[in-house]
């Protein structure tokens, strides 16, 4: 009988010396702790997998409340408050984090019209006439009105933008969307315009966008995942059409809410984490939003499977 499938006999036989086993609370469920080093933990107490809180009271009763995952930055958690501190420390974290990303000073970018134009793609004329359009319609992208309106080839514009952000331009040759969902929430794929690509040698993901780079997205996806996230422009009728065909695939379950503060943010992540006890969990924040991601089953594959993630974003009205 393998050994983390056996059921402790007696959880007395587990306790510290002259600790006694009290209650429900002391149950000991080895069955349900099948994805830890439960073998060392089984044979030497000394060593069983201690709470993650720092702060923890619960001495050395934690070692034998239930032991089903409850996992949250890669550290176990005793009870539902120690649950509740970590979460806690990490809404802060992030929270700072956006202060900090306010100050950024914004990087200064040639005109895209400029760039045509130096690079010999456009006329002045053309120009002129596609930025007098722009202004009569009050609005559309520059490169929009070049081409529909100058017949400019789209594929000049994209690497025209690539030039502007100094990013590659990626195509989307075998760009599978079912294979990708699995890396970020629907939403964020809606609502930034983020396409993931493709993955390459297991660590390096790509992640297309239409006209602009969103790095802090990116950044995002790079702390979630632990992947290096490469971004680029794909060109805008090949990137609107993997764009649609990706929104109408399968992606991982979320649940969307809204807190009226930091603590109420804090109090609803760590009621997911408790009702979902995952494998592992992460918070990290993209743009205004807090995004947890539970792990409920383990990585099988290369690709994450949109099956054995739940994620969670938080907004917070108080940003
Ligand atoms: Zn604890």
């Amino acid at each position: 009988m393998p050994l983390l499938s056996r059921r402790a006999a007696n959880p007395d036989r587990l306790a510290p010396p002259g600790l006694k086993v009290r209650g429900q609370e002391a149950e000991v469920d080895f069955e349900s702790n099948r994805f830890g080093s439960g073998a060392i933990e089984r044979s030497r107490p000394a060593l069983l997998r201690t709470c993650a809180n720092p702060n923890c009271d619960s001495g050395w009763l934690h070692l034998m409340r239930r032991r089903s995952g409850r996992v949250f930055d890669g550290g176990w958690t005793c009870s539902p408050e120690c649950t509740r501190v970590l979460v806690e420390a990490a809404v802060r974290r992030e929270r700072e984090g956006l202060a900090g990303a306010g100050s950024e000073t914004r990087r200064h970018r040639i005109p895209l019209g400029l760039v045509m134009l130096e690079q010999g793609w456009i006329s002045a004329t053309q120009l002129r006439r596609a930025v007098e359009a722009q202004r009569q319609a009050r609005g559309g992208r520059l490169g929009v009105w070049l081409v529909r309106r100058e017949g400019v080839r789209e594929e000049l514009v994209t690497r025209a933008l690539g030039l502007q952000w100094s990013c590659p331009v990626l195509g989307i040759d075998q760009h599978d969307p079912e294979a990708m969902t699995g890396f970020l929430p629907r939403l964020f794929v809606d609502a930034f315009g983020a396409l993931p690509l493709r993955m390459a040698a297991g660590r390096l993901l790509y992640l297309g966008f239409e006209e602009r780079l969103d790095p802090a997205l990116a950044l995002a996806v790079e702390r979630m995942t632990g992947m290096q996230v490469e971004c680029g422009l794909v060109q805008g009728s090949l990137f609107r059409a993997a764009h649609t065909r990706i929104l109408a695939a399968r992606f991982p379950p979320v649940q969307l809410i809204e807190a009226a503060s930091e603590p109420a943010a804090a109090q609803a992540i760590a009621r997911a984490v408790e009702k979902v006890r995952p494998l592992d969990a992460r918070l990290v924040r993209a743009h205004e939003c807090l995004w947890l991601r539970m792990w409920t089953r383990p990585v099988t594959g290369p690709y994450p499977d949109p099956g054995s993630v739940r994620d969670l974003i938080c907004s917070i009205a108080s940003y």
